[in-house]
């Protein structure tokens, strides 16, 4: 037996790590966060082990928590004391996030981000204004108990370019209260640009987008619906989140949220997609994050709680893969264990 060449003579400790190509640290992470109005205490989310919504008065608090295990960076959502047709609450200077940000930003050190979208602050769960057909069917199913149209109606949902407006608005709001980088979330065609627009009009011209450029319509997001109530009243997201079928087309919409101005680009879920995060990172110079899901968190949680899987092994694993996809930020539900486990 000759053989010249032995891969495994560079995996004995000592020198692993010398030609270990990926590393992992908490300055990659980002902890999201739920700041919920409709509470004074905390509440456990049930399909997230570890995670819950803290009322305006526990965010500071929370964020000590996060940035004692090492992560540097939070993304807030919020859930608002109530909902209206066009999620006015998204953008009230009294608003939830609003109040929460400005604690935070006031008390602690955090990197702020703000999730920018209409979807927990509508009545009907949408990501946008409802399109006026969709209104009508909508009002229809509540009064008739169902939606009794074509599946090819139903999938139009929400008002593109109405829905601009709004987002630049939720922005602004952010950025007065403290927000360090807004990320809108809601697929709304032009979002990085009217926002750009409406912060730059607004003094805001430091504060960075990082973009949902590649968000795919994906039934991974499941718990954090629970966690933050923004699962629609009727029909899905098709019409405006990515179709997973496709991984050029998220190149597109990478080129499109560059020309309008996106600081990050961000590929949602992470796992199911490693593909387009390492397509999105060589077509870009920009730094590229990956969203590490609700699901992709949850179906772990629940493999590790009946003792199948090692939970800290596969979320360290999780996180490495997609780094090594090319991700430089990420943003994920492990954030905090798998720091304080570095
Ligand atoms: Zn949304």
């Amino acid at each position: 037996m000759d053989l010249t060449h032995r891969p495994r003579r560079l995996r004995r400790d000592g020198l692993r790590d010398l030609v270990s190509e990926t590393a992992l640290q908490a300055s990659d992470l980002i902890a999201p966060m739920f700041v919920d109005a409709t509470t004074d205490e905390r509440e456990p989310i049930e399909s997230m082990p570890g995670h819950e919504r803290v009322p305006v008065s526990e965010a500071v608090a929370r964020v000590e928590e996060i940035e004692a295990t090492g992560v540097e960076s939070v993304i807030l959502f919020g859930i608002p004391e109530s909902k209206d047709s066009r999620g006015t609450r998204a953008w009230a200077e009294d608003g939830v996030v609003q109040r929460a940000l400005r604690r935070i930003t006031d008390e602690t050190d955090v990197f702020a981000i703000t999730d920018v979208c209409l979807c927990e602050y509508t009545d009907h769960g949408h990501c946008g204004v409802l399109d006026d057909g969709a209104r009508e069917r909508w009002e229809r199913a509540e009064t008739d108990g169902g939606v009794a149209t074509s599946e090819r109606e139903t999938s139009l949902t929400v008002d593109n370019d109405e829905t601009l407006e709004l987002l630049g608005k939720i922005a602004e709001s952010h950025a007065a209260a403290g927000a360090d980088m807004v990320a809108p979330s809601s697929a709304t065609d032009g979002m990085v640009g009217a926002i750009r627009e409406t912060l730059d009009g607004a003094g805001h011209t430091d504060v960075p987008i990082m973009s949902y450029a590649a968000k795919y319509e994906s039934a991974f997001y499941g718990p954090f619906r629970d966690a933050a109530d923004g699962a629609p009243a009727f029909g899905d997201r098709r019409h405006y989140q990515m179709d997973p079928a496709n991984a050029d087309e998220a190149l597109r919409e990478v080129d499109l949220d560059v020309e309008q101005g996106a600081d990050v680009l961000m590929v949602k879920p992470a796992l199911p997609y490693l593909d387009v995060v390492q397509r999105v990172d060589e077509r870009t110079d920009q730094p590229v994050a990956a969203y590490n899901v609700s699901g992709e968190y949850a179906m772990l949680q629940a493999a590790a709680e009946k003792g199948w899987l090692d939970i800290d092994a596969v979320a360290r694993e999780s996180l490495l893969s997609i780094k090594r996809a090319g991700a430089d930020l990420i943003l994920t539900y492990f954030a905090e264990d798998v720091a304080e486990s570095l």
